[in-house]
């Protein structure tokens, strides 16, 4: 079986399902999305679906700015008729060292300047009143913008793919892209699990933490690993969390959904399995128990209901690797989020789009090119757990 597309997607996730609505919208014909699981299945759905102007590099930040200007109208844009459980409370960094907190003013006042993001310095008193339940031991301050919040992640990849596919865009899933045919210089197309080969121009891998095995399908290199995170949940309770809280030295972060689960996560690099395993472990439950309840003693009452996990897309740097790959024409690189892919996934889809059609991105990437890692020249992105 043979036929042909425009553009074939490798991945269902957020970033997948978001390039396929733009390049419809962009008049593309014949989009076909290719997802080895059910829609948002990989990090996507694993994740806490936090969005912050909170970064601390210029591209990030005018990315996060653009993504939530997107969240913030997002069902009516695309007649979705669910809505995506959009919750602004706020998102709260803590700073438990002089340092800490330097670096988040520093953080604060290049936000402030590059998009107007809003984004203040916090006393210890005053997150105390953000917060009342926050024990506020080594707290020293901290920074806090009104804006950010925290959605559904099915809610928003269904959108897009509901709306990809009102334009006529193709989404096949439990079917996996097995190979990808190519010549020296260019992609010829994919072939699929169902046995089906589509002969496409343009292939583009966005297979999240999958990315690095996508890519050596066309002999690419990209310096990318798995790194497994887990996530938390208790059972529902009175509202009591208002914003979205991370503290970076302790790798924790936290929210409670608008049900009232609380719903809270520890990133433990160090500690973390570096390969494709998502069970569950014993070892996090007692960890992230231990720090939260050090955070919010009220937990120590609240029966947990589930756990999970889920992958991050790593690289050198924690920046993403995006665009297309030199000397192989037609290939297109959306991967390596390093945990905070989720909430860029609404612009990063029109960016990607505006990118195979030729068009002008409407945010300046080009950092983000697989090239940097020729040079070394690499600048991390600070404000990541
Ligand atoms: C525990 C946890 C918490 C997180 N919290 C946040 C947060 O608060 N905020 C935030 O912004 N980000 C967060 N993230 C990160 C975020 O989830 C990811 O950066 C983002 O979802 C990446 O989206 P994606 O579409 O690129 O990848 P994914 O959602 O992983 O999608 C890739 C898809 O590709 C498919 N695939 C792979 N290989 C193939 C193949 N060969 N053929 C077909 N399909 C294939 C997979 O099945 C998968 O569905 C978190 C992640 C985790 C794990």
């Amino acid at each position: 079986m043979a036929r042909t597309a425009e553009v074939v997607i490798i991945g269902g996730g957020i970033h997948g399902c978001s390039i396929a609505y733009h390049l419809a919208k962009c008049g593309v014909k014949n989009v076909l999305v290719v997802e080895k699981g059910f829609l948002a299945s990989g990090g996507t759905g694993r994740s806490a679906a936090g969005f912050r102007h909170q970064f601390g590099t210029e591209v990030n930040i005018r990315l996060a700015a653009a993504s939530i200007k997107k969240l913030e109208r997002l069902a009516e844009e695309l007649d979705y008729p669910y809505g995506i459980e959009l919750f602004q409370g706020g998102y709260l960094m803590l700073a438990y060292s002089a340092s800490q907190l330097e670096q988040l003013r520093k953080n604060a006042s290049l936000q402030n300047r590059l998009v107007n993001a809003g984004t203040l310095i916090l006393s210890p008193r005053e997150i105390a009143e953000l917060l009342p339940g926050l024990n506020l031991e080594g707290v020293v301050g901290g920074s806090f913008n009104p804006r950010d919040g925290h959605a559904n992640p099915f809610h928003v990849t269904y959108a897009y793919a509901r709306a990809a596919r009102r334009l006529g865009v193709e989404i096949q899933t439990y079917t996996e892209v097995v190979e990808i045919l190519h010549s020296t210089s260019r992609v010829l197309g994919v072939r699929t699990s169902r046995g089906e080969v589509i002969y496409a121009p343009v292939v583009v891998n966005a297979a999240g933490p999958h990315g690095g095995v996508v890519a050596r399908m066309v002999g690419v290199d990209v310096p990318l690993y798995p790194e497994r995170h887990q996530i938390l949940v208790t059972e529902p309770v009175e509202m009591f969390i208002p914003c979205m809280v991370i503290s970076f030295t302790h790798g924790t972060y936290f929210k409670q959904t608008p049900h009232g689960s609380i719903l809270m996560g520890v990133g433990d690099p160090a500690g973390e399995v570096k390969d494709f395993n998502q069970r569950s472990s014993w070892q996090f439950l007692v960890d992230v128990a231990t720090k939260m309840t050090f955070h919010l003693p009220a937990l120590r009452r609240a029966r947990v209901i589930r756990q999970w996990a889920g992958l991050y897309d790593m690289t050198p740097d924690s920046q993403a690797i995006l665009g297309p790959v030199p000397g192989l024409d037609g290939f297109y690189l959306d991967i390596g989020w390093s945990g905070h892919g989720f909430q860029l996934g609404p612009i990063v889809g029109q960016i990607m789009a505006e990118m195979i059609t030729g068009q002008e991105p409407a945010v300046d990437v080009s950092y983000f090119s697989i090239e940097r890692f020729k040079t070394g020249q690499l600048i991390p992105e600070p404000a990541c757990v």
